[in-house]
């Protein structure tokens, strides 16, 4: 198995991607904020049949927490990372500083005379509903974040191919409106969400659940298959569905941040049924804050 060769400094990273493509490889990338489970693996392995180069990058990305988020404590392990990465034939590891990547300081907000460039809804304008709903209500600034940093993941690694997960769908539709308004020459694929065998979605904050936190995070996917059985029956009233999904929430005693129907391009709630469509769900087990969804094709 062959060590990924790990670059820390966006220049170098650019360097690599602009001599890789000019011997005309083409570049598959995986952006992720490490702590790798196995949905992280799935996109490196679809990734790995789109490139010859397969990119990885690992960085916890400051501006897209909120002041009162897990940034601090968001879970890490370079060692854990290093070996799936190996496993999943990764070729490059960008892993760059804050410092390196955000050299103007970009949280707080940029101080007057210190020039930052920041996605917002004045140079998105396409993604502005996308960006200011589900998610976006209760955490204000994580998309403008996400945005900003994918951005500048894309100049640096210049990849022909991205690949994210339907996991985080909202940021996956994002990422696609972003794309067709700026005209970035990349393609983004998509790649299912990747369960634990019990149903629940990987995610690196599922570590923050204790014992009993993790059997009660179990009632996301029971109510994501039970909005799907009632669509599957006939029953697609967007409401009926909603509530569906809610009840089971309720009974398990989980906060619920939003339950939605939406469509599944623009995310605009459904007051009636069309497809395609999406049931997207951000709720609290404690005090850790999960999401999960099921797409209507
Ligand atoms: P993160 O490290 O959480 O920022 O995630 C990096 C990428 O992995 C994003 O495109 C996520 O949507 C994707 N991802 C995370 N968890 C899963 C999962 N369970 N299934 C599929 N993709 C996932």
């Amino acid at each position: 198995m062959t060590t990924p060769l790990i670059i820390t400094t966006p220049h170098d990273m650019q360097t690599w991607a602009t001599s890789t493509r000019a011997q005309g490889q083409r570049i598959a990338f995986v952006p992720t904020m490490g702590y790798l489970h196995a949905g992280h693996c799935r996109l490196m392995e679809v990734g790995r049949n789109l490139g010859d180069q397969l990119v990885l990058s690992i960085f916890v990305n400051p501006t897209q927490f909120g002041p009162t988020e897990d940034l601090s404590r968001y879970p890490r392990d370079w060692e854990g990372d290093l070996e799936k990465a190996r496993q999943c034939k990764v070729d490059v590891i960008f892993f760059p500083s804050v410092h390196d990547m955000y050299p103007n300081p970009a949280r707080p907000e940029p101080v007057e005379g210190q020039a930052s460039a920041w996605f917002d809804k004045l140079t998105m304008s396409g993604a502005k509903d996308l960006c200011t709903q589900l998610c976006g209500v209760s955490r204000p600034g994580h998309f403008r974040g996400v945005a900003t940093i994918v951005t500048k993941l894309f100049n640096i690694i210049q990849p022909h191919v991205a690949l994210f997960g339907e996991k985080d769908y909202q940021q996956l539709q994002v990422i696609r409106q972003l794309v067709r308004d700026l005209n970035l020459p990349i393609t983004i694929q998509a790649v299912p969400i990747v369960r634990e065998t019990d149903g629940l979605a990987m995610s690196s904050r599922n570590s923050y659940l204790s014992a009993t936190e993790r059997t009660q995070a179990l009632a996301l996917y029971r109510s994501v298959q039970a909005a799907q059985a009632e669509v599957a029956a006939g029953r697609t009233n967007p409401q009926h569905v909603i509530e569906t999904a809610r009840q089971i929430l309720n009974t398990a005693q989980i906060r619920i941040d939003y339950v939605s129907l939406c469509d599944a391009a623009t995310l605009q709630p459904l007051s009636t049924w069309q497809s395609p469509a999406v049931l997207a769900i951000a709720a609290f087990v404690g005090q850790t804050r999960l999401i999960d969804n099921v797409i209507f094709p």
